[in-house]
């Protein structure tokens, strides 16, 4: 398993709980992340958890890190937190995001999100009866229903409109003065990930998309979606946004570009994307 984590990039998510004792323990505490001052990684070598083990709250797998071994993470009380020996904080998720190199924070994402999904899914949705966890995999199982539940991953489209030397970028007005970003939105049931696109520019901005081409994608776990980043041709029409989602919606010449979002998301990488293939004369179609 471990020599499959090193194929895989450093880490292998795998969905059982081990017979064997977790070489590390992603630590979570009301949906908070204990990251521990003395470790380099936002988890725990479970030679430190000693005194908890066994009375955690809930434990699910998160896989195999390559170099390390198999891993799990633990829910705990904020009581069983403050016995912890040395010092630790509690960060959230977001305050993660480009403080920790992307493969861990796919592991504290992981363990944060499969915990979530535990405890919000203790009974059927069909008929209340209390799940339990499926003994091949990390499904939660109704058994007067012959359902398996499992982790929802909700499917976002994100996407940059070019047009030339200009690109087409948006913002909130929940978001930090002066950041645009690129147009992203939910894929509804039934739709492909291209007619998403299509639909959420025209209903965020009013502007036509006329080609759109993948780019690549990320796990964004607030709270659990996986964004599918496009780069897309403008088709035609003027700027109108809904002021639902949009407060602004502005074309930006990518030498001139407002505030936008780091490298580490993939907004961030859409935009520097189109900044290097302009500067190169190159096309995104
Ligand atoms: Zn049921």
């Amino acid at each position: 398993m471990e020599q499959l984590a090193g194929q895989l990039g450093g880490f292998y998510p795998h969905a059982n709980l081990q017979p064997e004792r977790p070489a590390f323990v992603v630590v979570m505490v009301e949906g908070q992340v204990a990251v521990a001052e003395a470790e380099h990684a936002p988890w725990w070598p479970v030679e430190r958890l000693a005194a908890l083990a066994g009375d955690e709250l809930a434990r699910v797998a998160v896989g195999y890190l390559s170099g390390s071994g198999y891993g799990e993470a633990w829910q705990l009380s904020s009581t069983q937190f403050a016995t912890l020996a040395g010092r630790a904080e509690l960060l959230g998720l977001r305050e993660l995001v480009g403080r920790v190199g992307e493969r861990d924070f796919a592991i504290v994402s992981r363990a944060a999100q499969l915990l979530a999904w535990q405890r919000q899914h203790r009974f059927c949705g069909g008929c209340g009866a209390p799940t339990a966890p499926s003994d091949s995999d990390h499904g939660l199982v109704c058994r007067p229903c012959k359902l398996t539940f499992y982790p929802r991953i909700s499917p976002c489209i994100i996407t940059l409109v070019h047009d030339g030397d200009h690109c087409l970028l948006g913002r909130q007005a929940a978001w930090p003065a002066g950041l645009f970003s690129t147009l992203a939105g939910f894929i509804e049931p039934g739709e492909s990930a291209e007619q998403a696109l299509c639909r959420e520019v025209l209903e965020e901005s009013g502007v036509a998309v006329a080609a759109s081409r993948y780019y690549a994608s990320q796990a964004w776990p607030f709270p659990s979606q996986l964004m599918l980043g496009y780069f897309a041709r403008y088709g035609g029409g003027e700027i109108a946004v809904d002021s639902i989602e949009l407060q602004a919606a502005e074309w930006f010449h990518y030498l001139e570009l407002p505030r936008i979002p780091p490298a580490t998301s993939i907004s961030g990488q859409l935009i520097r994307a189109f900044v290097d293939a302009r500067h190169a004369g190159q096309s995104l179609d």
